[in-house]
């Protein structure tokens, strides 16, 4: 059962044309990640970062990443050839607060030239706070935060360190900045009309069970939807030297069962798309819409 909805009217619209918040709407509206971040403030240890952010996407593929300028012309050219095009994100290829100042002038340009589509941001939360005011004076309507866990001595087992304003933290005490930072953001962002979306990678012997509580306590905080995917491990990352395993689809469907039961509202058509990626969920078209060939072939 999916709990009452308490949204206002323009966030059940923006609801409704955003691909990954409505499974209705990935059927008819596209999305277009643009990869303008490389950099990252944090460590995951299922991460590899020789590939895109696995919080927002999937490993194996290295997307190119394009400057402010290259990324404006993109989405010129994309949203004029692609019709359904109604959501434009940034989901990497590293963290996109890491790169504040090229995420805000590429979110700046696209709302200037291509006002009518809805930004979208994918984050690990670590410096969420000292940007809200301009993700609201952006008019950015959606906020995906990566939160893996809420305790501690979880996270430590997930997080080997962060880096914040010149300082590295490292075990306990990095995962415990990471999650008081993450659920500092989720509030924040609720408390002004933002759709939060959460999600949360599911690591069997570390942080299945505990998903549960995240759920719980992120909805409190004021997310709109959970979304739960299994681990994907990148080649040559901590989790793979350490033999983890990905989550069974069963073991996944179990955890989402019981998520839903109470009264989570869950995504459960993810695709862990690329940070690059274009099109319809599950139709990449990135492939035809490189920068040169669009500029070549106007
Ligand atoms: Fe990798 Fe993303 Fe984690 Fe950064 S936040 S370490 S890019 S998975
Ligand atoms: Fe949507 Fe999932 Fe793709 Fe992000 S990775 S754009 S949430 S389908």
């Amino acid at each position: 059962p999916q709990p009452t909805s308490c949204l206002s009217n323009a966030a059940e619209d923006d609801i409704s044309r955003h691909p990954c918040y409505s499974e209705e709407a990935h059927r008819f509206f596209a999305r277009m990640h643009i990869p303008v971040a490389p950099a990252c403030n944090i460590q995951c240890n299922y991460c590899n970062r020789k590939f895109d952010c696995v919080n927002e996407s999937r490993p194996g593929v290295v997307s190119e990443v394009l400057t402010p300028e290259q990324a404006e012309r993109k989405v010129k050219g994309v949203a004029a050839q692609l019709m359904q095009l109604s959501v434009v994100g940034i989901a990497g290829p590293g963290d996109p607060l890491a790169n504040a100042d090229k995420t805000f002038d590429t979110f700046a340009r696209v709302r200037k030239h291509v006002p009518d589509v809805m930004l979208c941001l994918s984050t690990n939360g670590l410096t969420l706070y000292r940007h809200i005011d301009r993700i609201v004076e952006l008019g950015i309507n959606h906020v995906t935060i990566t939160i893996n866990a809420i305790d501690p001595d979880v996270g430590k087992e997930i997080y080997p360190w962060v880096f914040d304003e010149g300082v590295r933290y490292e075990g306990r005490e990095a995962a415990a900045l990471l999650i008081s930072r993450q659920l500092q953001g989720v509030e924040a962002l609720a408390k002004q009309g933002i759709l939060v979306k959460v999600n949360s990678i599911m690591i069997p012997g570390v942080n299945d069970q505990h998903l549960v509580e995240v759920s719980k306590k992120v909805k409190e905080l004021g997310a709109t939807l959970h979304n739960v995917t299994p681990l994907i491990i990148a080649p040559g990352s901590q989790y793979e030297k350490d033999g983890r395993k990905a989550p069974r689809p069963r073991e996944l469907n179990q955890l989402q069962e019981q998520l839903s039961e109470g009264g989570t509202k869950l995504m459960r058509h993810c695709r862990q798309c690329r940070a690059d990626a274009v099109g319809l969920l599950g139709q990449d078209r990135n492939q035809d819409f490189q920068l040169e060939t669009m500029e070549a072939d106007p």
